[in-house]
């Protein structure tokens, strides 16, 4: 019997954090990786983040647990293992019927090593297989920029987005940790470009790295979505323009938490408040699931009992991530 009715969507989700532990775990041993430990408890450690532990920082977010996710995940046949695992539990969770997943294919290409067009296309494969397991759901893949990496690579990212457009790509996103050469004037015309192949554009900023980059964002780019967004809370006038631009934010509170982005709820409810009074848009997201031990309606449930959403608002935030979404759909019942 399904346990919970209502159709949700998800469309903030990192591949490197959506993989259930004990598939991860199979996963690196079918590949004969080296772990730092032979006991599956001492693993599950290693790649979730529990409610008494913080990050700094994204970088330590990307050094601890990131780096053995990707590492895990770095072959075709790992990354259609891994894409289809989570579209399936999505929906047997949380009744996701919509689910768009992000990654970024250089970090699962072994530097080089293994061809970017087999990797995209393995996730392709995951999420076919996913949704004629589970008919009732739509997914699609975001691929990632990232900060860390060169402009030229991330060109690369983008062209391959355009080239898998009609296989399942809806999407592309800029990630990572700021990096002192990184100039987000340079990703103007790469998002300009992004659009007139219609894909959907997201754009992680406004969880860390400045108010600035943020604005330039916002008011030159301007993308269909924001990952985050935090800081808008401090620019008044950035609200409106956001408001204006029908700009989305995809709000992850655990992450935040976790990430020391957020100090606890109190703070977390001032924010969803503020948004709230200046007519801000925004959606409830996990941004890696297994890595934070949560799910979307886990999610919702914690605002909930926060007090900081009411159920209809709740509901909102899920309208919100339907009209908002990339992936082609009518609507739901
Ligand atoms: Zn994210």
């Amino acid at each position: 019997m399904k346990r919970i009715s209502i159709p949700r969507a998800e469309l903030h989700t990192h591949l490197g954090g959506a993989v259930d532990p004990p598939i991860l775990w199979s996963l690196a041993h079918y590949q004969g990786i080296k772990l730092p430990s032979k006991d599956y408890w001492d693993f599950e450690d290693l790649v979730t983040i529990d409610e008494n532990e913080k990050n700094k920082n994204i970088k330590e977010l990307h050094n601890r647990f990131y780096y053995w996710t990707e590492l895990i995940q770095s072959s075709p046949y790992a990354v259609e293992m891994s894409v289809k695992s989570i579209i399936g539990g999505g929906y047997r969770k949380c009744n996701l019927v919509l689910q768009e997943l992000r990654f970024n294919p250089m970090f699962r290409n072994h530097k080089g090593k293994k061809d970017l067009d087999h990797i995209i296309m393995a996730a392709v494969r995951g999420m076919d297989e996913a949704v004629l397991e589970y008919p009732k759901v739509k997914a699609g893949i975001i691929l990632m920029m990232d900060r860390t990496l060169s402009l030229r690579e991330n060109k690369i990212i983008l062209e391959k987005a355009i080239k898998y457009k009609n296989r399942g790509v809806i999407g592309i996103d800029l990630a990572g940790p700021q990096k002192r050469d990184f100039n987000i004037r340079d990703y103007k015309s790469l998002f300009d470009k992004a659009k007139n192949y219609g894909l959907g554009t997201t754009i992680h900023t406004g969880e860390e790295g400045s108010l600035a980059e943020m604005r330039y964002i916002v008011n030159e780019i301007n993308p269909d979505r924001i990952g985050h967004g935090l800081l808008c809370v401090k620019d008044k006038n950035l609200m409106k323009q956001i408001v204006k631009n029908d700009i989305v934010l995809e709000t992850c509170v655990s992450s935040n938490l976790r990430n020391s982005k957020v100090k606890n709820l109190t703070e977390m409810g001032k924010i969803i408040k503020t948004y709230l009074d200046n007519n801000i848009k925004f959606t409830i997201n996990t941004d890696g699931p297994e890595m934070y031990r949560t799910n979307i309606f886990k999610e919702q449930e914690l605002l909930r009992k926060a007090g900081i959403l009411t159920p209809r608002q709740i509901k909102q935030c899920n309208d919100w991530a339907f009209e908002a979404s990339f992936i082609p759909h009518n609507t739901y019942s």
